[in-house]
């Protein structure tokens, strides 16, 4: 049986601590999205749910993929964004990539995944 759901490693849990509001150790990361159709990857909650062959993957798109992700997990707790209020700033904002959680996530993804690779993690601590 392929393992279809996983918690972050502690070291990529360490790593996001003081990066991200809510307790990294409530992320779970979850194999297959109900947007599998669009390719599209979606976050509950802290529930991410990884379209495509993400799930299985730790190279740098991968890697920056779930961190943008992860980023949403964090948008969800700090302002309690529910799914419903994102996909109301696509509409309001006139396109996914236009809403500013969007823009913020991918941002952030950037980011940490530069500081991640820059302190070894991605060989260290793949997730
Ligand atoms: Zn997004």
């Amino acid at each position: 049986m392929p393992q279809n759901d996983k918690k972050l490693p502690p070291c990529a849990q360490n790593f996001l601590k003081g990066r991200i509001s809510g307790n990294p150790a409530d992320i779970t990361l979850h194999r297959g999205s109900p947007f599998e159709l669009t390719g599209n990857s979606v976050t509950f909650g802290s529930d991410v749910y990884l379209a495509g062959n993400t799930f299985g993957r730790s190279d740098a798109n991968a890697l920056i993929h779930k961190f943008h992700e992860i980023q949403h997990t964090s948008q969800n707790a700090r302002l309690g964004l529910s799914t419903f209020d994102h996909i109301a700033a696509y509409v309001v904002f006139g396109g996914h990539d236009a809403s500013p959680y969007e823009q913020a996530a991918d941002t952030f993804a950037d980011d940490a995944y530069k500081a991640y690779k820059a302190a070894g993690l991605d060989k260290t601590c793949p997730f």
